[in-house]
């Protein structure tokens, strides 16, 4: 049992012009990790696109339709004050989304102990009809939605250590008991959303906003405090994860001074209370991280602890 890997070349033509923080170079830096000699052995799969009735099971119809027919030809097509599609976007946005749901089917299945999606565009901040915060599918909801449909799952778990709130992922799980979403992320900050009072229809929301200039001590307190134990108290049959980088004390878009010791410690936390609940059953999907040292560490002590199940 091992870690297996979903990624695609498509991900790198979604181009989001110039001096956009979500760049292709995002990827170039996960490759470039993905290549050394510690992760070199890790199985790569091809990640398949998405069909529309997957993305509909947490978007509307007419919002995938009009994404899908919005990819232009030539040039940009602007969904959100900084969310682009362009005529490379297409492959890019169905094999994010797709590439969870082959991941949740590799793990269910006992092929891997655990998968990670090295995609671009991020997912978190899409909601059911609305492109927003560089994301376009909202990837690891469209997981979740894959995993309760296909193998029958109930109780299915999203923690989100992104530095932003996952508001999309939240607006798909809050009416649902079956869907428990857990998140950190700097506050104030980009959405805006994400308050502790915010909690679902049965408590299966949990938001641990952290100020700005908090760092390990506080990150991990929120975790052991109230997130894991959350977690553990919900037993998840899947555990999926929100993995950004961009609360590594070196990104440009926010000031949370995360290091890649912090991203290896709550990887094996989460991983552990996987293993109690369901067997290990981890996906991970690649969100935010814009700064190609602080991405390549990030994502670097995330591998390890995953490997490591
Ligand atoms: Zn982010």
């Amino acid at each position: 049992m091992t870690t297996l890997i979903f990624t695609h070349s498509d991900c790198f033509a979604h181009d989001t012009g110039p001096g956009h923080p979500e760049a292709p170079e995002r990827l170039a830096v996960v490759w470039e990790v993905l290549d050394r000699e510690e992760f070199r052995g890790l199985e790569r799969r091809d990640a398949p696109e998405a069909g529309v009735e997957q993305l509909a099971r947490v978007h509307d119809r007419a919002y995938v339709d009009m994404v899908l027919d919005g990819v232009p030809a030539q040039g940009y097509h602007r969904l959100d004050g900084d969310t682009l599609l362009s005529p490379g976007s297409r492959g890019a946005i169905l094999r994010a989304a797709g590439s969870v749901c082959a991941a949740v089917d590799a793990v269910m299945t006992g092929e891997a102990a655990n998968a990670f999606c090295a995609v671009r565009p991020c997912g978190h901040h899409a909601e059911p009809a609305r492109a927003m915060g560089f994301c376009v599918f909202n990837n690891i909801a469209v997981g979740a939605l894959h995993a309760r449909d296909r193998h029958g799952l109930s109780r299915i778990a999203v923690v989100d250590f992104d530095v932003h709130h996952g508001n999309g992922t939240q607006s798909m799980f809050t009416d649902d008991p079956e869907l428990f979403f857990a998140s950190t992320h700097q506050s104030p900050l980009y959405p805006g959303t994400g308050a502790p009072w915010e909690r679902g229809v049965a408590d299966n929301i949990l938001n641990l906003p952290l100020e700005p200039y908090s760092g390990s001590v506080e990150f991990r307190q929120a975790m052991e405090r109230a997130i894991l134990p959350a977690l553990e108290a919900f037993a998840p049959e899947l555990l999926l994860i929100s993995a950004g980088f961009d609360a590594h004390a070196r990104d440009p878009l926010a000031q949370l001074g995360l290091t890649g010791a912090d991203f290896e410690w709550v990887t094996r936390k989460l991983v552990e209370t996987a293993d109690r609940h369901c067997g290990g059953r981890v996906v991970s999907v690649l969100e935010g991280g814009y700064d190609a040292v602080g991405l390549a560490e990030g994502c670097a002590a995330h591998l390890r602890a995953l490997m490591r199940a």
